[in-house]
């Protein structure tokens, strides 16, 4: 007996995620020395996929960034003299309790930052929870990791994070740095504060004690005043290389700890025996996840000629499958662009893309009235010195070149 396969063309329901017991504030301020402090002004969070506003956010001056140092300085020897058993049971609670409230945390993701709920369910949320359980794991267990090394906490940490992975950034920094001793001052990005302040309510709900995390909202200019503040031992950042060149230069000749995590445009090459419908899911993962927006999406494809015609023909193919939409359906693969300030970057070199001469492909696909999108684009004919195969996309278009 014979099977015939016929192509179908699948129907999707609407699959929304239920939004109804989400309960956010109306305005949050700033956390700091356990509490809530209030601040001079406050800006709207918006949900990208319908331009609409969240809550309102407070921005950290600098008498504000000056408080939020001075409780993690006071905070400091209290930390430190507790038993590393017991610091790990408090960060181990965190991750517990991220758990708890792990739908929550997905929904609020997606809604201020546009990622699939699909993504921020299964990815984001489980992953911070993982980091904060595995680190508090190594707590006690510090003096045997480094044969002949002693690791130990740096002091008063500074964490800048971008907006592409709030909590999960919001984890990869906190956790490491509270199971080895340090007190923080976190601050998430402009677009994306609100997982982060939900996880400062868990700090409070974990009894951590107080001044040891203190989450600080505000844009670059509040950043910029954290990495300038003298009482800071170390600044730990993940964004932009042009950022990152900032803060390199605001802290040379000071004796503080520096760790920069910066942009990447990343390459996916495909040789002439690779197994090619393989290789395209790896591509169509790696390039569309998160819209896009993660530092190490292969953006740039380099393909083998002899196979360049038949990867680029299946991967347009498979781009006419993803389902671009609200972020907030189970069926979404791409979700909605983080800002309009990141619409327009992308536009502008996907511009630029046209004009230096390469062949544009846009996915068809009918795209929401409001809200922030950009549909799946490929780009063949790419020259290596066109700005689309040498500057960092972070958006859904990948750029192909041949060898
Ligand atoms: P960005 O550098 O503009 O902002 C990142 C964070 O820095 C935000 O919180 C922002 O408020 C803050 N900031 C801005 N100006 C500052 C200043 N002068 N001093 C101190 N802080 C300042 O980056 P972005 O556009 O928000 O994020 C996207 C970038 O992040 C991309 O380039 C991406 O590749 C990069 N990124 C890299 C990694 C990695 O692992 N290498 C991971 C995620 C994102």
């Amino acid at each position: 007996m014979t099977a015939t396969r016929t192509a179908l063309a699948w129907e999707y329901s609407p699959a929304p995620e239920a939004t109804d017991h989400i309960r956010l504030r109306d305005r949050y301020g700033l956390f700091v020395g356990g509490v809530w402090r209030d601040a001079e002004t406050y800006e709207p969070t918006i949900n990208p996929a319908t331009e609409e506003p969240l809550a309102e956010i407070a921005h950290a001056g600098k008498a504000d960034v000056e408080a939020a140092v001075a409780a993690a300085r006071e905070a400091l020897p209290r930390w430190q003299r507790l038993p590393a058993l017991e610091r790990g049971k408090y960060v181990f609670r965190i991750a517990r309790l991220i758990q708890e409230r792990a739908r929550e945390l997905a929904i609020v993701e997606s809604l201020d930052g546009g990622k699939p709920i699909r993504e921020s369910r299964d990815v984001d949320v489980p992953l911070a929870a993982a980091h904060f359980f595995y680190y508090a794991g190594w707590a006690d267990k510090l003096r045997y990791g480094l044969a002949g090394r002693d690791a130990g906490p740096m002091g008063v940490v500074g964490q800048i994070v971008p907006w592409n992975f709030p909590l999960l950034m919001a984890a990869w920094k906190l956790a490491p740095a509270l199971a080895c001793g340090n007190t923080a001052v976190l601050k998430p990005a402009e677009t994306t504060p609100l997982t982060a302040l939900l996880l400062a309510e868990i700090c409070q709900e974990a009894e951590l004690p107080d001044g040891v995390v203190n989450i600080i909202s505000g844009d670059g200019a509040t950043g910029a005043a954290l990495v300038r503040h003298p009482g800071i031992d170390k600044i730990a950042f993940t964004g932009s290389t042009e950022v990152g060149k900032d803060i390199q230069a605001a802290t040379a000749g000071r004796d503080i700890g520096l760790t920069l995590e910066l942009g990447g445009k990343s390459a996916n090459i495909v040789f002439d025996d690779a197994a090619i419908d393989q290789a395209v899911e790896g591509i169509v993962n790696g390039i569309f996840f998160n819209q896009g927006h993660v530092c190490c999406a292969g953006s740039r494809l380099l393909l083998q000629e002899s196979v360049a015609e038949e990867v680029v023909e299946k991967l347009w193919r498979r781009m006419g499958l993803l389902r671009v939409g609200d972020p907030l359906d189970k069926n979404t693969d791409v979700g909605a662009i983080n800002s309009a300030e990141q619409l327009e970057r992308i536009e502008a070199l996907v511009d630029a893309g046209e004009r230096e001469g390469a062949t544009r492909r846009t996915v068809a696909c009918a795209l929401p009235e409001r809200g922030y999108w950009f549909p799946p684009t490929l780009f063949t004919d790419v020259a290596p010195v066109n700005r689309i195969a040498v500057e960092e996309i972070f958006g859904p278009v990948v750029s192909v070149m041949t060898f």
